[in-house]
């Protein structure tokens, strides 16, 4: 049976998905072998490629001015990678800092160039928050002004997109495709894909045309956009495997209804599992309800010393990676647009038994 995995990542895929790449896994489409042993230059692999790029461009409404790419080396490549790109005319950069994610694209980023940190964490009524923005330092001769929308390990998001009119640089590992998007306010977004899209291995980056030609002359050739979008994602063997799967995702999101679909579904679920945590004394949440992810949900129990039985009849009840991240201790239930309404409640039914029975 699989169970319920609220993995932070690499996370749960949509059972209906790893069935079709099961079902195509030895003889892809008839042709005789499957789509990992093929050349990514053949015509058959740039269809699945072509297409997995035309369907998220659907799902997202991508503006005919930005390019996809799909790219290796992880969110974390990117940190440098960014700062490589677009700190090439202005070496000057604005970085929003909210949680550990933010802190450490902020490190990299200071390899390369004069960035202003601008401190967005703050409380409210003691529980933890963003800034209004109206408070914030920011330079009037950034290059680019830098942020993380969902910090994957505090479980806390921003509930707007930051207004500025400097191109605007998201990291949106942890929430891309779970909520609408108006793609045009951007200059940039980037999310690893094994939190909320396919499997490891694979880096999306959409990033508008007029930020390609400003790239320090150093850059290498796999990191410069421009070169990268030129080449279609293939100036070096791509990630063939996690970019044919992540294809599949995009499909079944298409058939759940979209985006506008999924995020419904997504509110039904944070509602329900924020819902029965602020109803119960025995389980908190340590973020301000405006900042509260959708995606990551955080919590605490009364009595820490009960977290490894927890942890432990959580697992016997098929309910899987509920530890929070190594940093921060407590519990994290990840719910991405592939765990269903009934995992989340299966959740809230332990949870609710456990407190009882440890009351
Ligand atoms: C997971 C995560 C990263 C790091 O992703 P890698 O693909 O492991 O480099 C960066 N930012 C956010 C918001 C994340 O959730």
């Amino acid at each position: 049976m699989r169970a319920y995995n609220f993995c932070a990542g690499p996370a749960a895929l949509p059972t209906a998905v790893l069935e079709k790449a099961q079902a195509e896994m030895l003889d892809w489409h008839g042709k005789g072998l499957s789509i990992m042993e093929m050349s990514h230059r053949s015509k058959d692999y740039v269809a699945v490629a072509e297409k997995a790029e035309a369907d998220l461009r659907k799902l997202m409404n991508i503006p005919e001015n930005y390019k996809v790419l799909f790219l290796q080396g992880g969110a974390s490549l990117q940190f440098s990678a960014i700062p490589l790109n677009l700190l090439g005319k202005n070496s000057k950069a604005d970085y929003i800092h909210t949680g550990i994610w933010s802190e450490k694209a902020t490190k990299e980023a200071q390899r390369y160039g004069d960035i202003n940190v601008i401190e967005a964490g703050t409380t409210v009524d003691g529980k933890m928050a963003i800034s209004d923005q109206s408070t914030w330092n920011l330079s009037d001769d950034a290059a680019y002004v830098h942020y993380a929308d969902n910090e994957t390990i505090g479980g806390i998001q921003f509930a707007n997109i930051p207004e500025t009119d400097k191109p605007l640089v998201a990291d949106f590992s942890s929430s891309i495709l779970s909520a609408p998007l108006d793609v045009s306010k951007f200059g940039l977004i980037y999310a690893g894909a094994q939190k909320n899209i396919g499997p490891a291995g694979l880096t999306i980056v959409i990033v508008r045309d007029d930020l390609l030609d400003q790239a320090k002359p150093e850059i290498p050739s796999i990191l410069k956009y421009a070169a990268q979008a030129k080449n279609d994602s293939m100036v070096n063997t791509p990630s063939t495997y996690a970019w044919y799967l992540s294809g599949l995702v995009f499909e079944w999101l298409l058939e759940q209804g979209g985006v506008d679909a999924i995020y419904k579904a997504n509110l039904a679920k944070a509602e329900l599992l924020y819902g029965y945590i602020d109803s119960s004394d025995f389980y908190a949440n340590p973020i301000a309800k405006a900042n509260r992810s959708i995606m990551n949900v955080p919590f605490t129990l009364a009595n820490p010393e009960l977290e490894k039985q927890f942890l432990k009849e959580a697992e016997e009840n098929h309910l899987l990676n509920l530890a929070g991240h190594r940093s921060v201790g407590g519990m994290r239930a990840s719910i991405y647009n592939a765990v269903p309404l009934e995992g989340v409640q299966a959740l809230v039914n332990f949870m609710d038994g456990f407190a009882k029975r440890n009351a």
